[in-house]
């Protein structure tokens, strides 16, 4: 079975793909792009009124301070500036609330969209694909890895730009108020920039590392608590070893996000370190041209420029350390990215063929047909007429038959039956539905025809009409009632204190194997399919409930296509057709006595299993039996 992973095209580059990353994350603010222009518009305000208090400062220092014009000049200004100093941060705080609203509701929106196309996604991806991957590694991507990027979409993006916007308009302001002073401060760059890329890698390559191993622990979080997974380890003895594993997914995890959180902040502090010393620097500059006479200032306006200048200085470390440290951050975010688009590229490998058709289920008899099917679950392995599942398969079912499958463990029922609703397709041959290709109809509408009822019931966590509905979301409740009451179920419903309400529990783990039956019968009766698919449980009911499961699949089953892999003897006497699959090949089929008669492999079947005094106490659907022969039939 390929593994999900190797569905992406083997030895796809990376490089490729990393660049592709970038154009698919702008593609997801596409439908924002509004927004996010108003976001930067506002930004660019917010950054050039940043820059209107440092620039005062020289004011202060030059015109009011040190000034040479009369004191109550001087007073008149310092009062109009400091007007300004205190409306400017008021306005830009302002802006900044109502900036950090629109990128809250921006990222937010683009997460939304992520989940909501990365679980479509999901819905459409075949069987095959949830056979062989674990559920918790799906869960992990829609939920830990699409609220991974909530921070990089909602603070890291437009912090990003807010920054740029903060950083070059004070360099700028920098470079008018004195270029030496501003090289000085700057010179560094170049090394943090070497440095933040080399950090950025590792970064990469942990988060990368981080998202497997939370991925790692849900899963085995989603396999060992749930209610068979608890069973499982309760009966087995096994919780020791379970926490024991447990634990160390969970220390693994832990390991890797220090590592994460500190490779980050190693880089933050260099260049918080770079950043408190660079003050120091600009006075030993300052000072020292000043006494040197080389500045052309005079006095004040030097004391204004250094206040000024390291004012600046000050406003340019935030918005620097965090663009530095920028590329580091987008290094993990496009870990997580690379991640959701890597589930988002997965191939739907069953879909819409163009032009399929929708089929109005009333115009359909309900005749299936299987002309010469090939199937096998892995193509990539062959091994010549071993590595089939099912080969040369010819079936004809009847609008209305029942057709029985049975034969061995692992002969292929299922994978037969599988072939109806699409959950494979073929890969010779062709399975039609009163002459139609099943892959000529739309999935949708084939769903509409197709009903299953699997052997082990599947109930949501919900009410029980909740459950019915699945079947028909228009039922209303006479009619959740009546086909409660045809699949026997009714009555202990209206036992229950909630009747309809009632909470099924986890599965439906609240209810016995027998009324999880019945309900999943009623659920399908509400649907009403053209073609009933039955796999009858294995798992031995007591003959109580045995009876009453029979007597819901007989309204169930009449005036309907049903294909059964039976295990009931009821089911098998009263089939139309018997077919006797081995290695995924009939091998016999015909009626009950007419297979008996033959006296071959479904003689041995037989014999094995039902004619061994038990008989009688199986067959109970109207039909007598007396040591294995049918005496007396009367098949509802
Ligand atoms: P049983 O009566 O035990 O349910 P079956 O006749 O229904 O058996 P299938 O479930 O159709 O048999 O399986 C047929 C073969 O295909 C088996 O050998 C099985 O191991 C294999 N098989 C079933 N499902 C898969 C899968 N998802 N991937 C690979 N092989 C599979």
């Amino acid at each position: 079975m390929p593994s999900p992973h190797r569905m992406i095209p083997p030895g796809a580059p990376e490089k490729k793909a990393r660049q592709g990353t970038f154009k698919r994350i702008a593609h997801t603010f596409k439908p924002y792009r509004w927004k996010v222009a108003f976001v930067a518009l506002l930004i660019l305000v917010t950054a050039g009124l940043g820059l209107i208090n440092p620039l005062l400062i020289k004011v202060v220092f030059e015109d009011v301070l040190l000034g040479d014009e009369t004191a109550s000049d001087r007073l008149n200004l310092l009062w109009v500036v400091g007007g300004v100093m205190i409306a400017t941060p008021i306005i830009s705080g302002l802006l900044g609330l109502w900036q950090t609203y629109i990128n809250n509701v921006i990222g937010q929106s683009v997460m939304q969209d992520l989940r909501n196309s990365l679980y479509a996604h999901l819905q459409h991806m075949s069987l095959r694909f949830f056979t062989s991957t674990r559920v918790g590694e799906i869960q992990s991507r829609l939920s830990n890895d699409v609220g991974g990027v909530q921070g990089v979409l909602t603070d890291t993006a437009s912090s990003a730009l807010s920054n740029v916007a903060i950083a070059l308009s004070t360099v700028v302001a920098m470079f008018l108020l004195s270029w030496q002073l501003t090289l000085l401060s700057l010179g560094i760059m170049p090394f943090f920039l070497w440095l933040s890329r080399k950090v950025g890698k590792v970064r990469r390559e942990v988060s990368g590392q981080t998202q497997e191993s939370l991925a790692d622990l849900t899963a085995h979080m989603q396999e060992t608590l749930s209610v068979s997974g608890i069973l499982l380890s309760k009966s087995f003895g096994r919780q020791g070893y379970e926490i024991g594993r447990f634990r160390g997914h969970n220390s693994r995890l832990a390991a890797l996000e220090i590592k994460r959180t500190m490779v980050g902040r190693a880089f933050f502090a260099w260049v918080q370190i770079f950043f408190s010393i660079t003050p120091a620097f600009v006075y030993l500059l300052g000072g020292w041209l000043l006494l040197r006479n080389n500045l052309n200032m005079t006095p004040p306006q030097v004391a204004g420029t250094i206040a000024a200048f390291t004012t600046l200085q000050s406003r340019l470390f935030f918005p620097m350390g965090q663009l530095l440290n920028l590329n580091v951050e987008i290094q993990s975010a496009l870990a997580l990215f690379d991640r959701i688009f890597e589930y988002l590229d997965l191939e739907h490998d069953i879909t819409d063929r163009d032009g399929a058709i929708v089929i109005d289920p009333s115009t359909i008899d309900g005749h299936v047909s299987f002309e010469d099917v090939w199937f096998r679950y892995d193509k990539d392995r062959d091994d010549g007429d071993r590595s089939w599942t099912l080969g040369g398969v010819d079936i004809e079912v009847e609008a209305g038959q029942l057709v029985a499958l049975v034969g061995p463990s692992g002969a292929g029922k299922t994978t037969i039956t599988y072939m109806i609703p699409r959950l494979y397709d073929v890969e010779r041959g062709a399975v039609k539905i009163d002459g139609f290709d099943v892959r000529d109809i739309k999935l949708e509408s084939l769903g509409d025809l197709v009903g299953m009822v699997t052997q082990e019931t599947y109930l949501f966590n919900a009410s029980i009409r909740d459950n019915l509905r699945y079947g028909d979301p228009d039922a209303k409740d006479e009619e959740l009632v009546a086909a409660a009451r045809a699949a026997h179920i009714w009555e202990r419903i209206e036992e229950m204190p909630e009747g309809l309400d009632t909470i099924v529990g986890e599965r439906g783990y609240k209810m016995s194997g027998g009324e999880k039956q019945r309900l999943a019968i009623a659920r399908v009766i509400l649907k009403n399919p053209k073609v009933l698919i039955l796999d009858e449980a294995t798992s031995a009911l007591d003959t109580h409930s045995e009876r009453l499961v029979q007597e819901a699949l007989r309204p169930l089953m009449s005036g309907r296509t049903t294909i059964a892999i039976a295990h009931r003897l009821s089911t098998i006497l009263a089939a139309d057709k018997i077919l006797y699959i081995d290695r995924g090949q009939i091998v016999e089929s015909g009626r009950h006595d007419e297979l008996l008669a033959k006296d071959g492999a479904y003689a041995s079947l037989y014999h094995e299993q039902f004619s061994d005094g038990t008989v009688e106490s199986r067959c109970e659907d109207g039909l007598v039996l007396s040591t294995g022969e049918i005496v007396s039939e009367e098949v509802p």
